[in-house]
């Protein structure tokens, strides 16, 4: 079977200090340094990997040092088909700020001409004790996913490697699993965006 190519474009946000820089290098280049220099302005990494029978040139892009609501212009989510909210297990401002994040999310691709994005919670540094609100939200934490649209959610660490792979294999599989049911549908050749309320199966993240 003739092995078909993706492009996807998947936006990292978060407040500043989450380790969103970090979980991209993590990622894209195998390596965590306690010391990265924040770049102002937006910058991205490509990753091309195969998943199950395809390819995939996978964009991340991330915010790094405009932590701000309002801030991000549209060229920033024009055509974002995934993100990853990452807040910091061990600040809990961090983990309060993650509803305004997603909604900012929503309201953004929406108003750029796109769909609702495919969207996976981070709770990073989970190599670091939670502080008390996240430790309270543990248990309802699909609950809340539920509730705010994500997809899923991971404990991640960029610093010991944890989870990383995990939650960019779920995000992808979930933005395949709708893009192959559009290009069904649709007859297409390129990555469509996702459907408003579209909800396909991802198997790689059920979780136990
Ligand atoms: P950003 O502002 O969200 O891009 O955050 P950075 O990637 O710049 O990370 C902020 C700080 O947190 C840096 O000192 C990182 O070394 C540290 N950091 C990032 N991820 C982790 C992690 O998983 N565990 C720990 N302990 N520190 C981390």
């Amino acid at each position: 079977m003739q092995r078909r190519e993706h492009r996807y474009k998947v936006l990292v946000i978060g407040d500043l200090g989450v380790g969103k820089t970090s979980i991209i290098k993590r990622y894209v280049h195998q390596h965590f340094s306690a010391n990265y220099r924040a770049t102002i302005g937006v910058d991205f990494a490509l990753k091309v990997l195969n998943l199950d029978q395809d390819t995939i040139r996978l964009q991340l892009w991330d915010i790094a040092g405009q932590e701000r609501f309002g801030n991000m212009t549209r060229v920033y989510y024009r055509d974002a088909l995934g993100a990853f909210v990452v807040f910091d297990v061990a600040r809990s401002c961090t983990f309060e700020a993650v509803r305004k994040w997603k909604e900012d999310l929503d309201d953004k691709v929406s108003a750029s001409g796109g769909k609702r994005v495919a969207a996976v919670l981070l709770a990073n540094k989970c190599d670091q004790d939670r502080d008390d609100t996240f430790a309270k939200n543990y248990g309802r934490m699909e609950q809340f996913c539920r509730e705010h649209g994500f997809i899923n959610w991971f404990e991640t660490s960029a610093k010991e490697n944890i989870n990383i792979d995990e939650a960019v294999t779920c995000l992808l599989r979930h933005i395949m699993a709708s893009d192959t049911e559009l290009l069904q549908t649709d007859g297409m050749n390129i990555s469509p965006k996702l459907d408003s309320g579209r909800s396909p199966p991802c198997s790689a993240c059920l979780r136990p």
